[in-house]
């Protein structure tokens, strides 16, 4: 059965540079709402048009909009999904439940990145990615090697989100605590949610993660399982 695993926590706790690590460790497809969003506002459409306005208000888009894309999404199949930023509401997560439980899949587990709430404000504000291969820089803590130059691929093409701003990040932190983080409940009662301090350095948050993975795969483990490195029960 393939490792599905849903990343969770706010704007900046680092999801995406986790996503990434998970992509190059274990083979995964990563599922980001927020790329896609990016995507389907840069179309140009009237869902596109609506898209914008609610992310640069620093809000959340429909449940509706969201479960729709990743629906389409979830029929690629592979080793493994990384959640990223999905689900984001409770809606959201019960439609997931389903749609994984259409395909005879599960969540094998959730991993709350967890971050206050003042080093958010910091690394957001200085947030920079690189548009070439999606690496995460930042202008204090990590910046590129060469000045206007991506280390990993060399693309000049180094953007900054448009939300990444500190006006739309009060919001997204708000959405974050009123709509989310009632999650952190509801996957904690399924037995299910795993934490990780995301203060850490990415390189230990990462093998936090990698841990995460490989306690909870070696209770179901089987020969096809990503990062499997035990031997199924008997
Ligand atoms: P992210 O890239 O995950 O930080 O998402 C950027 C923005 O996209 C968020 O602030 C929301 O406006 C929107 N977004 C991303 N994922 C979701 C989701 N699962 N539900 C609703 N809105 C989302």
């Amino acid at each position: 059965m393939p490792t599905n695993i849903i990343l969770l926590g706010p704007p900046g706790a680092g999801k995406g540079t986790q996503a990434r690590k998970l992509i190059e460790d274990h083979g995964m497809v990563q599922l980001s709402t927020g790329d896609m969003l990016r995507e389907a506002r840069a179309s140009g459409t009237k869902t596109g048009q609506r898209v914008a306005e609610m992310m640069d208000r620093g809000e959340l888009v429909t449940d509706e909009i969201v479960i729709n894309l990743i629906r389409e999404r979830l029929t690629v199949g592979g080793p493994g999904f990384i959640f990223d930023g999905f689900p984001r509401t409770l809606a959201q997560a019960d439609a997931l439940g389903s749609l994984l439980e259409e395909q005879g899949q599960a969540i094998a587990a959730v991993i709350e990145i967890k971050v206050d709430d003042t080093q958010l404000v910091a690394r957001i504000s200085g947030r920079f990615t690189c548009g070439g291969c999606g690496e995460v820089y930042h202008d204090r803590t990590r910046p590129t090697q060469t000045v206007g130059t991506c280390d990993v691929c060399g693309s000049d093409r180094l953007l900054r989100r448009a939300d990444d701003n500190a006006e739309s990040l009060k919001v997204r932190l708000l959405e974050y605590y009123k709509k989310t983080s009632p999650l952190i409940g509801y996957f904690w009662r399924d037995g299910n949610l795993h934490r990780v301090d995301g203060l850490a350095s990415i390189e230990t948050v990462s093998s936090e993660v990698n841990r995460v993975m490989r306690d909870h795969i070696s209770t179901r483990c089987s020969h096809d399982d990503v990062g499997c490195a035990s031997a199924p029960p008997a």
